[in-house]
């Protein structure tokens, strides 16, 4: 900006014309912001539409995807986590110590793939000792993997809102459900603040899980906001992107002192 300001000034006006002429500037952000935009969905169709390798990987995410897209609204809300989770080590048979077979949509029971025995979601895996920050249950790991996948869907679903011609407006409104979900389950659930700024926990088990799930949301939001009404998108601003992200989430820069 102060490049820009400089050249302005170079080219005729004092600079404090220039200030005020910035200061009075009307500045709307392009949308889709971030990671992905508009050119990133530009990329993607060009490569769809040239390349064989594209067309596999579109197709094997089209297909990675399509559970969240045909999983009815009712199971989506009735299996969305209301409370916090935990690392998903938790997620782990007790014997075998390899990872639970994981149904984004079944939280009733897991069963380990190797021994074949059945738990229940509050099975204490064993991972790691009571009173330590990572112990949890077998249900804690699933919540952990849940938002992993979730926010991934929704996300992907966003990209694919923009680039399927007859689902396009199917996908926009899936990746739009999971996000209000989101909306309604965060305002009750502040952030447990750690030790260190990095060891903050919001949804999953501190900044490394919960930076993954919130920055795929961001993305989701900014590929499908368009699709949203009004009221949707001040409701997700409030409860998501203003009140965690920018004032009291773990993804505020790491500050000493
Ligand atoms: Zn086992």
């Amino acid at each position: 900006m102060l490049l820009l300001l400089c050249f302005m000034n170079s080219a005729g006006g004092g600079l404090s014309n220039s200030l005020l002429a910035a200061s009075e500037l009307k500045v709307r952000w392009r949308h889709p912001a971030g990671l992905v935009t508009d050119e990133t969905i530009a990329d993607i169709k060009t490569k769809l539409a040239s390349q064989d390798w594209a067309r596999r990987v579109y197709d094997a995410k089209r297909k990675q995807v399509e559970p969240w897209l045909t999983v009815a609204s009712a199971t989506l809300a009735e299996v969305f986590p209301k409370r916090r989770g935990n690392v998903y080590h938790n997620f782990s048979c007790p014997q075998d110590r390899c990872r639970l077979a994981f149904d984004p949509f079944d939280a009733q029971q897991f069963k380990c793939p190797i021994c074949q025995k059945v738990f229940t979601p509050e099975t204490d895996a064993g991972v790691y000792p009571p009173a330590t920050r990572y112990h949890g249950t077998m249900y804690d790991g699933w919540i952990c993997l849940f938002h992993l996948a979730a926010s991934e869907a929704a996300q992907d679903l966003g990209v694919l809102s923009r680039l399927e011609v007859s689902d396009g407006q199917r996908c926009a409104a899936r990746a739009i459900e999971l996000l209000l979900l989101y909306a309604e389950v965060l305002p009750g659930m502040p952030t447990k603040f750690g030790d260190a700024p990095q060891m903050s926990v919001l949804l999953t088990y501190h900044r490394e899980g919960d930076s993954k799930v919130l920055n795929h949301l961001a993305t989701a939001y900014e590929l499908v906001r368009d699709h949203m009404t009004r009221e949707q998108q001040r409701l997700y601003r409030k409860t998501f992107l203003f009140h965690h992200l920018r004032n009291r989430h773990p993804l505020q820069p790491i500050r000493k002192g």
